[in-house]
This record gives C-alpha cells, structure tokens and sequence, in this order.
C-alpha cells in the first residue's frame, strides 16, 4: 500500500501548492479588472491601467503642435459632459513653452515640470511644456482644475474617503504600486486616478471631480 500513501503525498502537495500559489490583488471586484479570460484559479485576472501613460515626445514643439486638437481628443476621450466642455477649453487660460519662461524659473518651477495648474483671482490657469503635452497630462492637470471647485469642506471629505479607498480599491492600489507619484499628498492622488482610471473609477469617487463626469 505504500504507492498508495505516496499517491495520496503527491496529491495533497499539488493541492497546497495550488492554494498557495500568489493571487493577483482584487481577484472577484466587478468592472475595474481587465482580462481576457474568465477568471478561475488557473487563469487570475491581470490589472491593467485604463488609461495608460503615453510617452513624452521630444519633438513636439509650440510651432508644429495643435493645441486646441490635443485638447479636444482630451474632452472626446474622457467623455467630458458637453456642457462642461467650453469651461475646461475656454475657461482655463492654457499656456504652452518648449521650455519654461524665465519668471516661471526664478519663481521656483523645475524646469522639467512637464505641466501645472494655478489659480490668481477666480481664473484657473494650466501650463505646459510642449513636448508632454498629450491626453494624459490634461487630464491629470484638468483634475486639478476640477478640485478647485470643491469647496473646502468637500476637500477633506475627499482626503477621508480617498485615504480609505486607496487601501482596498484594486486598481487604485496597483496604480500606485507601479507608479506611487499619486502618493505626494491627496491632491496628487486625486489627478493620477482621474488621469489613469479617469470613467473606470468607483461611483463612490466621482462627485469629488466636478464638471469632469
Ligand atoms: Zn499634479
């Protein structure tokens, strides 16, 4: 019976083996996971990024480049409600450099900031440099924009709910694992998830991007 015993050893080993085996993170959470195949334990789902990041192109410049159609692919992209499109293409002065003017220097911008948001007054402001201007910098500097509409109150509630979701949501977690800028600060971590989930983020998530859904 001793080939018995062994059989039974070698099954059990290729069951814990089996259980033990790693699982990707969020394994059973509905519409954030893409996969190609059913999910079982053969086949675990693999997470991937919505909207992934485009690369920087260096030979982008102010005089070949057209800014409003980058804009524009942006808005169509995202599926920004209509109603809010003239706000975030007109209401926002845009500013483009090959590289960042002097004052902008001397006030304290890297130069290799690849983009930014301000406010002076009630006007918001987005600049940026030429070669990183694509659809995800807009979005990721837009979301800015848009979190200047919160008031203050809807800013630390965003920072509670935000800090929470970021240690169970799935993908919020895998995007900060590949790429942890969104750590900075709750603020940054608002623009990354617009830029990179941006529509496939959680219903729970989406009052605090006014205008933007
Ligand atoms: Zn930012």
């Amino acid at each position: 019976m001793n080939w018995l015993i062994k059989l039974w050893a070698v099954f059990v080993s290729y069951m814990l083996g089996r259980s033990g085996k790693p699982q990707t993170q969020g394994t059973g959470e509905s519409g954030q996971i893409t996969t190609g195949a059913p999910a079982t334990s053969e086949t675990p789902p693999t997470l991937s990024l919505p909207h992934p990041e485009e690369p920087m192109n260096p030979a982008q410049t102010v005089a070949n480049m057209d800014i409003g159609a980058v804009m524009t692919e942006w808005l169509t992209q995202r599926n920004v409600p209509q109603e809010n499109r003239d706000y975030f293409k007109n209401g926002i002065e845009i500013e483009v450099y090959d590289a960042w003017p002097p004052d902008k220097i001397a006030s304290g911008t890297n130069p290799n900031t690849p983009a930014m948001t301000w406010q002076v007054g009630n006007k918001r402001y987005l600049a940026c440099l030429a070669k990183w201007l694509n659809v995800g910098v807009i979005a990721h500097e837009q979301a800015h924009n848009s979190y200047a509409l919160l008031t203050e109150d809807e800013k630390a509630e965003w920072k509670s709910v935000y800090l929470d979701i970021r240690e169970s949501d799935p993908l919020i977690k895998y995007l900060f694992k590949i790429n942890p800028y969104g750590l900075t600060n709750e603020i940054e971590g608002h623009a990354e998830i617009g830029r990179y989930i941006g529509q496939s983020m959680s219903e729970s998530l989406r009052k605090y991007y006014p205008k933007l859904f």
